[in-house]
């Protein structure tokens, strides 16, 4: 669909609660889980055997296999949790036994680069003006609870949606349904916002919601799917007037 046509459409509709996803649609966490990698890359010594670049591809690629198998039932968080690491240290040839101390200190690095998305802060707090605003998120509880603290959105967003505590993780319908609940309003008058195709632009049109896909994603097949598509919020502060 058009950015033209598209925006036209949004119009006619009349959204009255705006979900937004957390990970790299407001806050920028592919930036943060790089700069955290090569902080513990330098911090062990067990890593110079390997450069920081194959320490994130080869940790991007069990990463995302074990979030799959997670969002599947297949492994549990706490598997998830110890396998990231400890498979990726057997893929990279290194000591996998200090899985732990790696996970735990990477999470303590991760959060130390924590911040929004270009020109996202200023979109939300303009759009939080005018809107009712929930967040709703996949990813760890623990994690996604200090993020809000760290970036008051306890205080901004009226629900706050964390996957993990509803058991199940988006696309699946169950998310989707408790977030339209705790909004109170039909799914039809929901604008979900977020970066993820199949989490987000399926998941949330399946059940009903209006989405907002963030990317850079050129597939014109998917922008179809989705009922705004935009890269940069400046856009998105457009299409809701604010
Ligand atoms: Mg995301």
């Amino acid at each position: 669909m058009s950015e033209i046509f598209s925006t036209y459409i949004s119009t006619l509709l009349s959204y009255e609660f705006i979900y937004f996803d957390l990970d790299d649609t407001l806050l920028d966490h592919k930036s943060a889980e790089a700069a955290g990698l090569k902080d513990i890359h330098a911090h062990f010594d067990f890593f110079d055997e390997v450069s920081a670049e194959k320490l994130i591809n080869v940790y991007h690629q069990v990463n995302s296999r074990q979030w799959s198998l997670y969002s599947q039932a297949k492994v549990s968080r706490e598997e998830l949790q110890r396998n990231r690491f400890e498979l990726t240290l057997k893929e990279l040839g290194l000591n996998s036994a200090r899985y732990e101390e790696v996970g735990n200190q990477y999470m303590q690095f991760y959060r130390n680069h924590w911040q929004w998305i270009d020109r996202a802060k200023e979109a939300f707090y303009k759009i939080v003006e005018k809107y009712p605003v929930g967040i709703l998120t996949n990813g760890f509880a623990e994690t996604q609870r200090k993020k809000f603290e760290a970036f008051d959105l306890y205080h901004s967003a009226e629900t706050t949606v964390i996957s993990e505590e509803v058991g199940v993780l988006k696309p699946h319908p169950d998310v989707f349904n408790h977030a339209t609940e705790l909004a109170g309003v039909d799914s039809d008058n929901i604008l979900y916002v977020g970066d993820s195709f199949g989490s987000d632009v399926i998941g949330g049109t399946k059940f009903g919601w209006n989405v907002a896909w963030f990317t850079e994603n050129g597939e014109p097949e998917k922008h179809e799917k989705a009922h705004f598509v935009f890269n940069d919020f400046i856009k998105l502060k457009n299409l809701l007037k604010v």
